[in-house]
């Protein structure tokens, strides 16, 4: 907490989050939607994101860290949280002690996760991404043999696209599927969601769709935005035609213009491809972002709204797909690097 107001505000839409997890769960057919909710909940804050999906009846959250579950063990039951990257020894007895379950990716991890006891688990098997999870030959030869696996699960490459890779995992992922006794099985992020029935098995995992990202084309007439980026202005002065402006002089002013400073930046998460290319907005009027970003300083051009003051606040653009064109950032980039400096706050 703080006593002071940061001139910096993260808008999260709740009821949009809700709307969209609701959403991502009826296209997932028969199988239920979990949430991933690693990376801070893609930097819109993990606790906030849970206990708001939580209570829409979510019942599956996947993190990549086992911090990340320890830091969200009091909003939900452990039992319902996911440690997708594994675990490793050196984590075995706190692992355990919090209650939440890994995702084992490896031979190594299958033994510890034995020696230690045993117990439900869930188990990863690579079916083409060659990122982390067992082969599933090791599977097939029975590897998994004895152990109480709740949730089998394997990581579509390229769901966003259509190329035969997706069907080439899914076949890879039912051989290896009729080889254990897993209670559930679970293939698809946002974008697989839309791959069709196929692909759902039991349970989905959608992230980036939740938090209003479109994993594939056709998603933005249903999934909403959910968050809005809006800054107050520090500074306000008129520059001369001929002025430069921010580092490295990138702006020059082909006219006189006023010019308003707002506090965002790289170490927010706004980066420097935003430089010369994003945009404000003030009722309804395109303040340009002039010259380059900074660490924490932005210059936007004010002279479509020259009525605006130090103290007043602007709405950053920040539409998912339109930034990523614009920036060629991911809109993953785009969420999970905005930083902790924002006040966050749930409408
Ligand atoms: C991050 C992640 C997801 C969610 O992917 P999105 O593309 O954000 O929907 C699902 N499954 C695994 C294994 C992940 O690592």
């Amino acid at each position: 907490m703080t006593n002071f107001d940061p001139p910096l505000r993260l808008h999260l839409d709740g009821e949009a989050l809700v709307s969209n997890w609701r959403a991502l769960d009826a296209r997932s057919g028969a199988a239920r939607a979990g949430a991933a909710v690693k990376a801070n909940a893609y930097g819109l804050g993990a606790r906030a994101v849970v206990a708001r999906l939580r209570d829409a009846g979510c019942r599956d959250f996947f993190v990549a860290h086992w911090g990340e579950a320890e830091a969200i063990a009091d909003v939900v039951p452990p039992s319902w949280i996911s440690v997708l990257n594994g675990i490793a020894q050196c984590d075995v007895t706190a692992a355990r002690a919090l209650g939440a379950t890994p995702v084992l990716n490896t031979p190594e991890q299958l033994g510890m996760w034995r020696n230690a006891g045993g117990g439900r688990c869930h188990v990863m098997v690579d079916s083409g991404i060659n990122r982390l999870g067992l082969a599933p030959q090791h599977i097939i030869d029975g590897a998994l043999d004895g152990m109480q696996v709740d949730v089998l699960m394997s990581h579509l490459a390229s769901a966003d696209t259509d190329v035969a890779q997706n069907r080439e995992q899914l076949g890879l992922f039912h051989q290896t599927v009729s080889a254990t006794t897993a209670q559930r099985l679970s293939l698809a992020n946002s974008a697989g969601i839309m791959l069709g029935a196929d692909y759902h098995f039991d349970l989905t995992r959608p992230g980036i769709s939740l938090y209003g990202g479109i994993a594939r084309a056709g998603m933005e007439e249903w999934i909403k935005p959910v968050v809005r980026l809006s800054a107050r202005i520090l500074q306000v002065r008129n520059l001369p035609a001929g002025a430069m402006v921010g580092y490295n002089a990138t702006h020059i002013c082909a006219q006189e213009t006023r010019v308003g400073t707002i506090s965002i930046g790289y170490a927010d998460g706004y980066l420097r491809a935003f430089s010369g290319k994003g945009r404000a907005m003030a009722d309804g009027h395109a303040l340009p972002v002039i010259g380059r970003v900074s660490m924490d300083i932005v210059t936007l051009d004010l002279n479509a709204a020259p009525a605006l003051r130090e103290g007043d606040w602007v709405e950053l653009e920040y539409d998912l797909v339109t930034a990523a064109a614009l920036t060629g950032l991911s809109q993953y980039e785009l969420l999970t690097n905005l930083g902790p400096r924002f006040a966050r706050v749930w409408g």
